[in-house]
């Protein structure tokens, strides 16, 4: 069996001096949002706010100065991302672009790309959405069917993806589509493509989910012509960077954070007098987050050291996203009260919105099955 590779990681000086600097720009910005409000974090879209955090230089802050980005270290990156969450920072207009879409191109973009994109992005001008999902391709992703025929000067795409997160909002989107059909292997024959979201023959449909709210979509490609100039890396290579990809995706403290303003607030109601079932309670969710922190610090610290943490990645979001799952249940039985939804008091909407989204954790990103399939084959167990 292989062992998981996490070490303990510390912060250096400069990135705890750079989150007092994060905090007082959080709290000037933020001010008076409720708890409700913070708790949609990277899910509040806020374009104004993406281009205060580019002009600080918190976009792209690990990635070379020529490209617009900041030289900075993985874990002065950590510490931001780690401020922005808690704080409840509208952050989904250049979450993506920032955590995926840069990096890839980075790695695998030709170099007109990267000068026209990546500097945009650091400034916060550029969001993006992930096209990956299909109506009948999730978790079996090599499956999907859309797909990319050459015409001159570029491909035609047909098809349809779903799920795209933003899709009705972000400038671009990174989209998996099939190049080439080969029956016998499917995980052959795919590319990824950069595809401006208002090009002719998309049509962008919402999909409303179980709180109401409209954050992800349906993306139908009708005759949608892509220049050959906007296809990311070789063509056929698209698996091996779609996987890299994902691992940027499950790596971070997004993945344990989303209920954290939920926390807060049951800290907040019962550290007078928690009594002892609360006390036990509490002490075991602290625990936990201090635990995931740690083992997600150690990701950012690999990432720092060049290495490729694809099995630890996968288990902190397992973990993770258990965490974040089990805190409004937590919240529920020891403080008994009712989730509403539009009404009723801060505690009651933040515990109705987490509730609604709570579900969603454990798919987005990949499902907790899929996630578990991955690390026992990191372990050598399958
Ligand atoms: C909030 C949210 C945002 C999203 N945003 C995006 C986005 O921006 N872009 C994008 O491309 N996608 C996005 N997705 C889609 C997401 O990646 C998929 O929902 C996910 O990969 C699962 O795919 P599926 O929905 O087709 O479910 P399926 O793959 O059909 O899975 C259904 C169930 O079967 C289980 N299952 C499937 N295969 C196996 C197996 N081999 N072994 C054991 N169990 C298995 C799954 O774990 C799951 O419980 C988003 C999803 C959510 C919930």
């Amino acid at each position: 069996m292989h062992p998981f590779g996490f070490e303990l990681c510390e912060l250096p000086p400069q990135a705890e001096s750079l989150r007092s600097e994060v905090r007082e720009f959080l709290r000037a910005e933020l001010g008076e949002a409720t708890p409700a409000q913070r708790a949609g974090s990277w899910g509040g879209f806020d374009p104004e706010f993406s281009r205060k955090v580019g002009t600080r230089g918190w976009i792209g802050m690990t990635w070379p100065k020529r490209y617009g980005g900041h030289e900075r270290s993985a874990l002065e990156r950590y510490v931001v991302l780690e401020e922005m969450l808690a704080a409840g920072a509208p952050v989904a207009a250049h979450w993506i672009a920032d955590r995926q879409s840069g990096p890839l191109l980075l790695r695998f973009g030709t170099e007109a790309q990267r000068q026209r994109f990546l500097p945009a992005i650091t400034r916060g001008e550029l969001s993006f959405a992930i096209g990956m999902s299909e109506p009948d391709s999730g978790s079996d992703l090599a499956s999907i069917r859309t797909r990319a025929e050459r015409v001159p000067g570029g491909y035609r795409v047909n098809g349809a993806k779903v799920w795209t997160s933003n899709a009705h909002r972000a400038h671009y989107m990174i989209a998996l589509f099939r190049t080439h059909s080969d029956p016998a292997n499917k995980h052959a024959g795919l590319s990824q493509f950069l595809v401006d979201t208002r090009s002719p023959g998309i049509t962008i449909r919402p999909i409303v989910d179980l709180s109401g709210s409209h954050h992800f979509n349906e993306v139908v490609f009708q005759d949608v012509f892509v220049p050959e100039d906007l296809r990311v890396g070789e063509e056929g290579a698209g698996w091996m960077q779609v996987t890299t990809e994902l691992a940027l995706e499950r790596s971070g403290p997004e993945r344990y954070l989303s209920s954290f303003a939920l926390l807060v607030e049951l800290i907040r109601a019962v550290s007078k007098e928690p009594g002892e079932r609360a006390a036990v309670a509490l002490g075991r969710l602290v625990a936990h987050l201090a635990t995931l922190r740690q083992m997600s610090l150690s990701i950012a610290g690999m990432l720092e050291a060049g290495q490729n943490p694809n099995l630890e990645a996968a288990l902190v979001k397992d973990l993770g996203t258990t965490f974040e799952q089990e805190i409004p249940e937590v919240v529920h039985a020891l403080l008994g009260v009712e989730p509403t939804s539009g009404s009723g008091t801060d505690l009651q909407q933040l515990l109705g919105y987490l509730t609604q989204q709570a579900p969603s954790f454990s798919l987005r990103g990949g499902t907790r099955e899929i996630l578990r399939g991955i690390i026992a084959r990191g372990l050598g167990l399958r």
